[in-house]
């Protein structure tokens, strides 16, 4: 896809990822609103996702994002959606995709099954901001421009030691960290650095966890009276199922918090013998092989109970 030629002759263009952004879709969103104000003059770009968390602040224009999603335009002549592999998690953003005049999908989740004039999806890509790559222009990159592209690899393969990174990631971190911004402090203050209620949400996740189906399962939860107590919001809870999946012996690791009562987001990882995303999808979620997620009423016995099935189905079959 030539994305600029794409683009020719659209004066309005809205960018958007997927509710409950997180790093990737905030790099890539940011990433690419950053290249297209610079290549494209005097057309109107929006960046539209839910308010980032404040350790997305250094990148360079985060505040520009509109997370009202109230940008004064009711019809866009591109609406581009970074990251998302359903349009319903496109949250208050949907209406723009309705009423796009053209639709650019660019993603690299296995799950996404295309749903634009235009689908860039590679499930082999670690993140959609290693794809976005393909679609800019070397000589018009900049160190603003390669510092949100990398929080965005960074956050998706786990800080380079996810199986999604192959040559072609490492490749492109490599041009990126040449632009010279200080990757070692950004990897620690978007990544590593956690706030005490992080912390002590994720210790009371481990210390309550379950093993099941002889250790190959481990299952925690978080309900919202916890989350009350502490004054934790689901940002707060991110990286805990990934913790849970370090745990020796386990192939599929389950977290979940509560949304509502009976209402649960799930989030799930695989050690690789099994396929998350197939089990996600099947309850209208999505994701990646070895991580994927869903939302679904019930109580906590229920969903686990439920998932048990799906992953013993994978594992002994
Ligand atoms: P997480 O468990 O960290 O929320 O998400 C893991 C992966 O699964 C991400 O790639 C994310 O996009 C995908 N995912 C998580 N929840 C959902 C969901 O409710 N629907 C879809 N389609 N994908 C999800
Ligand atoms: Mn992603």
């Amino acid at each position: 896809m030539d994305l600029i030629k794409e683009l020719e002759g659209c004066r309005t263009i809205l960018l958007t990822g997927h509710i409950r952004p997180d790093g990737d879709c905030i790099g890539s969103v940011m990433g690419m609103y950053l290249y297209l104000s610079k290549v494209l003059k005097d057309v109107t770009i929006i960046p539209m996702i839910e308010k980032p968390a404040p350790e997305f602040g250094c990148i360079k224009d985060i505040d520009k994002i509109c997370s009202d999603f109230e940008p004064g335009i009711q019809q866009f002549d591109a609406f581009i959606g970074l990251d998302s592999s359903t349009t319903d998690r496109y949250g208050d953003a949907l209406k723009f995709y309705e009423s796009a005049k053209k639709r650019i999908i660019i993603d690299h989740h296995v799950s996404n099954d295309g749903f634009g004039d235009i689908c860039v999806i590679d499930g082999e890509a670690s993140s959609t901001c290693e794809l976005l790559l393909r679609f800019m222009d070397e000589d018009m990159l900049d160190e603003e421009i390669a510092k949100a592209i990398y929080i965005g690899i960074i956050h998706d393969t786990g800080v380079l030691r996810f199986s999604n990174v192959r040559p072609a990631t490492l490749i492109a971190c490599a041009k990126l960290i040449s632009y010279g911004f200080d990757y070692p402090r950004i990897i620690d203050e978007t990544y590593y650095e956690k706030t005490r209620i992080q912390n002590e949400m994720l210790g009371r996740a481990l210390v309550e966890s379950i093993l099941f189906m002889n250790g190959k399962c481990i299952v925690s939860k978080i309900d919202q009276e916890t989350m009350d107590f502490y004054g934790a919001t689901p940002h707060d809870l991110e990286g805990i199922v990934n913790q849970l999946k370090n745990t020796k012996g386990v192939e599929v690791a389950i977290f979940m918090y509560e949304l509502a009562p009976q209402s649960y987001k799930v989030s799930l990882r695989s050690a690789g013998n099994v396929d998350v995303s197939k089990i996600a999808k099947f309850y209208n979620g999505g994701g990646h092989v070895r991580a994927a997620g869903f939302s679904m009423n019930g109580t906590f016995h229920d969903i686990v109970n439920n998932l048990s099935d799906s992953i013993a189905m994978q594992l002994e079959g």
